[in-house]
């Protein structure tokens, strides 16, 4: 197995956008198991001369019965149990919410390799959210803007050593 690195975190912190911009245009593989896991995308990514598996986790749009939190929980765990690392993604504009900080606790007691990656930090609007965001208990944040292409060099060197 590939090293597998799932993007994790609560709706509209940019996951997708950072999937998107790991993946590229190569091949998305295309995840037909039935029920949970149709919200997950699981493609071949890279960054620099590094090259690894990505999941991008989703479907915690639609809360149907279950809580949000319930279901970014099982998706989480799934997500977990299948790779070697979790970005844990914050929208640094956005600032650190209830919502990421309950994850962040639950997070942290699974025992597992996270780096928290803190997101849309173009521009001076995410400096309280950078500094918000060691709060969370899960290390320096890694600061990026998916949409941009900015601060991956960064997010590459928090990796380097776990693969
Ligand atoms: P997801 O729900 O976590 O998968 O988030 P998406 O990738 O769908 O992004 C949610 C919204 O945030 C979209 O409108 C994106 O264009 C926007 N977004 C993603 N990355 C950035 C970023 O680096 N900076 C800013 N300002 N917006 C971003
Ligand atoms: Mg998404």
């Amino acid at each position: 197995m590939p090293f597998t690195i799932a993007i994790i975190g609560r709706p509209n912190v940019g996951k997708s956008t950072l999937f998107n911009r790991l993946v590229g245009k190569r091949t998305a593989l295309v995840d037909d198991l039935p029920g949970v896991t149709r919200d997950r995308r699981i493609g071949d990514g890279q960054l620099a001369h590094l090259s690894f598996r990505v999941i991008d986790t989703a479907g915690l749009e639609e809360a149907f019965d279950d809580s949000l939190e319930a279901r970014m929980r099982q998706q989480t765990e799934i997500a977990l149990q299948e790779s070697d690392v979790a970005l844990m993604m914050i929208d640094a504009r956005a600032g650190v919410t209830p919502l990421d900080a309950h994850f962040a606790n639950w997070l942290r007691r699974q025992g597992r390799p996270v780096i928290l990656v803190a997101n849309k930090c173009e521009g001076r609007a995410a400096e309280a959210g950078m500094h918000e965001a060691w709060a969370l208990g899960l290390g320096e944040p890694v600061a990026i803007s998916a949409a941009h292409g900015q601060g991956l060099v960064d997010l590459l060197d928090a990796l380097r050593p776990l693969m």
